[in-house]
């Protein structure tokens, strides 16, 4: 059976994407090893396990970015990322699997100029406050104050109709997903995952771990009652100083996928 690719080229493997457009030259290697340690400190995290993907914006060029080819996350190695342009076309797959979900990134790069990372997993923690109606993932500690009063949940059905298989599969999906998650850190996708992100890698990836451990704890409290959740003020001022402490956990979090 001929299979056919994202765009449209028969006898290849889907997600195997011609390449266009030229790269903006070469990144720091010492980014390229930073996004390589964020998958394995996300996997370690049980954020992402054989499915997710964090990117960067590329430094060179704010439309482009910066995502491994279609692979486990704890497995990225620098050689492994591959750059794209926001439309998610790769510039240099060079004929290697891409992730079908890349338009997640491309599209919030192009959305949200202020961001500089995203992360999309699959944390099964955050998946039950999107998909109970009513439910709401909304901080219970200083250390996710980042997830504001109340985190948004993106309907596919609502863009994709009823039979979709919940991906974000191209870039209208892709942009209706960035809208929702609109000024937010976090957005939540009913039947799917979660998509988080920062001012940096280092910041996505504090904020993806701890939206994950922030659901854990909002469900063993609901179990002994009722909430007192954050107001918003301290999520403010908690986001600002915990934020400024995010060095420290990325250097323990580093060494210890090392
Ligand atoms: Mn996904």
């Amino acid at each position: 059976m001929c299979e056919q690719n994202d765009a449209g080229v028969t006898g290849l493997p889907v997600s195997v994407v011609v390449d266009s457009g030229s790269a903006p030259g070469a990144p720091d290697s010492d980014l390229l090893e930073e996004l390589s340690a964020a998958n394995r400190i996300l996997a370690r995290y049980r954020v992402v396990d054989a499915f997710g993907h964090i990117s960067v914006r590329h430094p060179h060029s704010s439309d482009h970015f910066l995502l491994a080819r279609n692979m486990a996350p704890a497995q990225v190695k620098p050689a492994d990322v591959v750059t794209f342009s926001l439309d998610g076309t790769p510039v240099d797959a060079a004929g290697r699997g891409v992730y079908l979900e890349r338009f997640i990134h491309g599209e919030i790069y192009r959305l949200r100029p202020d961001v500089q990372s995203v992360v999309h997993s699959h944390a099964p923690a955050v998946v039950p406050f999107g998909i109970v109606e009513g439910a709401a993932l909304r901080p219970v500690w200083h250390m996710s104050g980042f997830l504001g009063l109340k985190t948004p949940v993106f309907e596919i059905r609502h863009h994709g109709g009823e039979a979709t298989d919940l991906l974000i599969r191209d870039r209208a999906l892709g942009t209706a997903l960035g809208e929702c998650l609109a000024d937010n850190n976090v957005v939540l996708m009913r039947g799917h995952g979660a998509t988080v992100v920062g001012d940096s890698i280092r910041q996505s990836v504090y904020r993806a771990v701890f939206t994950q451990v922030n659901a854990e704890l909002q469900l063993q409290a609901h179990q002994l009652g009722e909430i007192n959740f954050l107001t918003a003020g301290e999520c403010e001022t908690a986001s600002l100083s915990v934020g400024s402490q995010v060095d420290r956990a990325w250097n323990l979090w580093k060494e210890e996928v090392s």
